[in-house]
């Protein structure tokens, strides 16, 4: 009994001397309403909001800390819902898979996640790499490196030759035949199995490539490559593991597939018609727009071989057309959720995308929602995540200037915090 008692006042020591931070806040964009608060105090006690308070309070004892943003603009950290924080764009990105081993992937990957957090993306979706973006997460939740929440997708699924089969470009001596744990599918069984070993993996969520890509060695861009029974099958045991599937898509008949095979987000979806957009509003599918990926990979298909020779005429028709959709999926009511598709261009520029955005039509308060609380919805942390408010994770950002009036001062944000720690002041 003694000891027990002993045991308690131990510990209600440590719990009174723990440290809480104050954030002296001049002004505070409330993301769920697009209202700005005025001098408040932030408490932060461990990962968490504890408290909002009217007016500059002083800290409650001599162990909490302050810190003074009354001259600044906060929000709550943002979320990119598509990057792939293993690798960079670069001339010989096609020749590494052949010479970088996983180490040197993990080692770059560690550079491009820190990146990523200082320009004020406290979390994101990484949307597919070999594998290793599963230890970088996890290296992240222990501390051990500096980056933002990831959930990832592990390896994503592809088809035989599709864009993401990891074999695209090789002769056939090295090529083999890549199958389910190596994310090739052929087959609805295939696909259960595919997603069980993502399962096994400690992957998070489903990527799918539902059509041609851009910078895979292949020829199309944009031809449908599952069937829509494969697609089921992956959604319905994604499902079983409360997972989510995100669909890569450029033409209109592989984005439908996927769609009606319930897919929770289209990525890029740059060939859309007017009948997947309606079907995309009765199916609740989000649209993640990809607008900066566009623009970059257009660019850079004008540097001499910068490009494989198949890719060049891929990335002129496709680049220039995101934007354009984006704005038309815009105004015609499909949900948006921010995604920039960064390690196609360089990790740490994925807040351009908001300007891009505001340019196409979207409101300045909407592309800050679609990268805040929206991702919180698909998540399923919409009490967590994507707001500064009591309870939620102290995930939070400041910049100089009022960012619904501003948009751009996004690309230049001054301070970090997630979970509670700082990472720039
Ligand atoms: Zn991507």
């Amino acid at each position: 009994m003694k000891h027990l008692f002993l045991a308690c006042s131990l510990l209600f020591t440590f719990v009174a001397a723990a440290q809480d931070t104050y954030i002296h806040s001049g002004k505070i964009l409330d993301t769920k309403t697009g209202k700005i608060l005025t001098n408040k105090t932030i408490i932060v006690s461990e990962n968490k909001i504890q408290e909002i308070r009217d007016g500059f309070v002083q800290p409650a004892r001599p162990s909490d800390s302050l810190i003074d943003l009354k001259e600044m603009f906060l929000l709550p950290g943002l979320t990119d819902m598509h990057v792939h924080l293993e690798s960079e764009t670069n001339p010989s990105k096609y020749l590494e898979r052949f010479t970088n081993e996983p180490a040197d992937d993990a080692f770059n990957s560690v550079g491009f996640a820190e990146t990523t957090l200082l320009a004020g993306f406290t979390t994101v979706r990484d949307l597919g790499g070999t594998g290793v973006n599963i230890s970088l997460r996890d290296a992240i939740n222990k501390g051990k490196v500096k980056g933002p929440r990831i959930f990832t997708s592990g390896k994503s699924l592809a088809t035989t030759g599709g864009h993401a089969d990891p074999s695209n470009g090789m002769n056939r001596l090295l090529a083999g035949d890549p199958g389910p744990r190596e994310g090739v599918v052929n087959s609805a069984e295939d696909a259960r199995k595919a997603v069980r070993y993502r399962y096994k993996n400690g992957a998070d969520l489903i990527k799918i490539t539902a059509t041609g890509g851009v910078l895979s060695v292949a020829k199309s861009s944009s031809n449908p490559q599952f069937t829509v029974e494969e697609i089921k099958a992956i959604v319905d045991i994604a499902e079983d593991y409360d997972y989510h599937v995100a669909a890569h898509a450029h033409g209109d008949e592989g984005m439908q597939r996927a769609i009606m095979g319930g897919v929770t987000t289209i990525e890029h979806g740059t060939l859309i018609s007017d009948a997947t957009m309606e079907l995309m509003k009765q199916h609740g599918t989000y649209l993640v727009p990809t607008i900066t990926a566009g623009k970059e990979v257009t660019e850079k298909a004008e540097i001499e071989n910068y490009y494989p020779e198949l890719v060049v005429p891929k990335a002129r028709e496709i680049g220039p057309q995101l934007q354009t959709t984006f704005g038309k999926a815009y105004k015609k009511g499909v949900k948006i959720a921010f995604g920039t598709d960064a390690g196609v261009f360089e990790h740490g520029k994925n807040a351009k995308e908001f300007g891009y955005m505001v340019e196409a039509g979207m409101p300045a308060i909407e592309a800050i929602q679609s990268a805040t609380i929206v991702p919180a919805q698909i998540f399923k942390m919409e009490n967590e995540l994507g707001q500064i408010a009591p309870g939620f994770l102290a995930d939070i950002i400041a910049v100089q200037e009022d960012p619904t009036i501003n948009i751009n001062i996004l690309e230049d944000v001054q301070f970090v915090m997630k979970d509670g720690k700082i990472y720039k002041d």
